[in-house]
C-alpha cells in the first residue's frame, strides 16, 4: 500500500464554501476537466481523498498521441507499437497501426494539474454524500452550481449504490515487480483466467503484471500471482479495483458524471484512461459555455448527456465481444489470434478501436456545439 500523504488530525481543517465548479475526484477524468477549464477564470475546486498523484488507479497504459496532444509526453516510460498475445494454442504478434505508451502515473498527474487555471484549487477531502449541489465532506460542505462526480467506479453522488460483486463490474489486479521487458503482453487463456486476460506491461525500470476477470465474482489475486511466477516476477507492489464494463448515465439529478463513474471505461479491454480524457473534455466544453453564459446548466446536462449516450451502441458491440471471447473454443481462439498478427485485419481494427475516442480530440478545438455534434456523428 502506498503512503498515505493525505493530511490527517489538526492538519485537516475544515472545509467550506460556494464555487462556480466543484470535481470530486483528481484522477484521470476531474484532472483533465480541470485543464479543459482553465481559461474559464472560473472558481474551480477539486477534491480527492488522496494527494494529486498519490493512489496510482491502473498499469497506466495509453495511446501515445493522446499523451502528447494532453502535454503528458514527459510522464512516458516506454512506447510499443505492438501487442504481443498468447492463447492455449497460438501465440502471435498483433500489429496496431500507432503505438501506446506507459506512464508514470505521479508525473502525468503533475503535468495535468500545471495546466489549470489560476482559480482551481485542490483539497484532500473524503467525499461522503450530497444533498441537491452541496457536497458532504468529511471536512464540511461545499457548494457549486456545476457539480461533477469524477470518483470512479462507486458513483457516490449518483442516486443509487454501485455495489460488488452484483453490479456490471470487471475486477483488476496488478503487482509492480521492478525489472525490464520490450513488449507489451496479453494472455487469453482459461489456465491464466476464467473470463477475462492476464498483461504484462513494462514501464521503463517496472513491468505491471495483471489479471482481469470480466466476472466480478472470479477471484484475481491467486490468478495475478500465478501470472507474475510464470513471467518470473516477484508478486510486489499490489494495486487493484472494480472496473465498470457497461455506460451510465451520464448526467443525473442535475450531476454529471465523467469517467468511471460514467462506466466510460471500454468494456473488453477495460482501457479507461483515455476516453476519461475524451469525456472529460467534452465536457469541459459545454461547461465552459455555460461559464461563458453561451447557454445554461440545463442545456450543458442535455447536451452532455446525448453526446455520451450517443456511444452506447460502440460500448454494447465491445460488451458483446467480451461475452463472447470466453466462450471461444482454444482452436476458434487460434484462429482469431492469428488473423490479426496479419496487418490488413489488425489494422483495420485498431484503427476503428481507436476512433472511439480519438486523440485529434485534445487538440484545441472548436465551441463545443460544433465538436460533439461532429463527435456524435462520427460515434
Ligand atoms: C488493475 C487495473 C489496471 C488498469 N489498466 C489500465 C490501463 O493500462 N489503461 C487504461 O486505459 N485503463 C486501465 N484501467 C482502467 C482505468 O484505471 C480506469 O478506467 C480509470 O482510472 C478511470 O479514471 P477516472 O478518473 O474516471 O477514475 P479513477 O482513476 O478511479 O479516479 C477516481 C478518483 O476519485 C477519488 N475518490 C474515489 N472515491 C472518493 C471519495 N469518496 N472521496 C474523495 N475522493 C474519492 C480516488 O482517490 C481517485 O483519485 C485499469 C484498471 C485497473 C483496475
Amino acid at each position: 500500500m502506498p503512503v498515505r500523504a493525505t493530511k490527517r488530525g489538526a492538519a485537516r481543517t475544515a472545509l467550506s464554501g460556494d464555487f462556480d465548479v466543484l470535481i470530486c475526484g483528481a484522477s484521470f477524468a476531474g484532472l483533465a476537466l480541470a485543464r479543459e477549464l482553465r481559461a474559464t477564470g472560473a472558481r474551480i475546486l477539486v477534491l480527492d481523498r488522496y494527494e494529486i498523484g498519490e493512489r496510482q488507479t491502473s498499469a497506466c497504459a495509453a495511446p501515445t498521441e493522446w499523451l502528447e496532444n494532453l502535454g503528458l509526453a514527459a510522464s512516458i516510460r516506454q512506447t510499443f507499437g505492438s501487442l504481443v498475445v498468447h492463447t492455449p494454442r497460438a501465440h502471435a504478434r498483433w500489429p496496431l497501426g500507432w503505438t501506446f505508451s506507459t506512464f508514470d502515473y505521479r508525473e502525468l498527474c503533475d503535468l495535468l494539474w500545471a495546466q489549470r487555471g489560476d482559480g482551481t484549487e485542490f483539497e484532500t477531502a473524503k467525499v461522503d454524500g450530497r444533498s441537491g449541489t452541496t457536497v458532504h465532506t468529511d471536512r464540511g460542505d461545499v457548494s457549486a452550481p456545476l457539480v461533477i462526480d469524477a470518483l470512479g467506479w462507486k458513483r457516490n453522488l449518483g442516486a443509487r449504490l454501485v455495489q460488488p460483486p452484483e453490479a456490471r463490474l470487471s475486477r483488476g489486479l496488478e503487482v509492480h515487480p521492478g525489472g525490464a521487458g520490450g513488449d507489451l503482453e496479453l494472455w487469453i487463456d482459461k489456465r491464466v483466467i476464467r473470463a477475462g486476460y492476464g498483461w504484462s506491461f513494462p514501464a521503463g525500470d517496472e513491468v505491471r503484471v495483471g489479471i482481469g476477470s470480466f466476472d466480478p465474482r472470479d477471484h484475481v489475486k491467486q490468478p495475478t500471482v500465478a501470472l507474475a511466477d510464470a513471467v518470473g516476477r516477484p508478486p510486489v507492489g499490489y494495486q487493484g479495483n472494480w472496473i465498470p464494463h457497461r455506460l451510465r448515465p451520464a448526467v443525473e439529478d442535475g450531476i454529471f458524471f465523467v469517467g468511471d463513474s460514467a462506466g466510460h471505461c471500454l468494456p473488453l479491454t477495460a482501457e479507461g484512461i483515455r476516453t476519461a480524457f475524451y469525456f472529460a473534455i467534452a465536457l469541459g466544453r459545454e461547461l465552459r459555455d455555460v461559464l461563458d453564459g453561451r447557454q445554461d446548466r440545463d442545456a450543458a446536462l442535455a447536451r452532455y448527456g446525448a453526446f455520451s449516450d450517443a456511444h452506447r451502441w460502440k460500448y454494447e458491440s465491445m460488451l458483446n465481444v467480451q461475452h463472447l471471447i470466453p466462450r471461444l473454443s482454444p482452436r476458434a481462439l487460434a484462429l482469431v489470434t492469428r488473423l490479426y498478427s496479419r496487418p490488413v485485419p489488425a489494422l483495420w481494427s485498431f484503427r476503428h478501436y481507436l476512433r472511439i475516442a480519438p486523440p485529434e480530440f485534445a487538440l484545441p478545438g472548436p465551441p463545443a456545439a460544433v465538436s460533439a455534434g461532429a463527435a456524435a456523428v462520427a460515434a
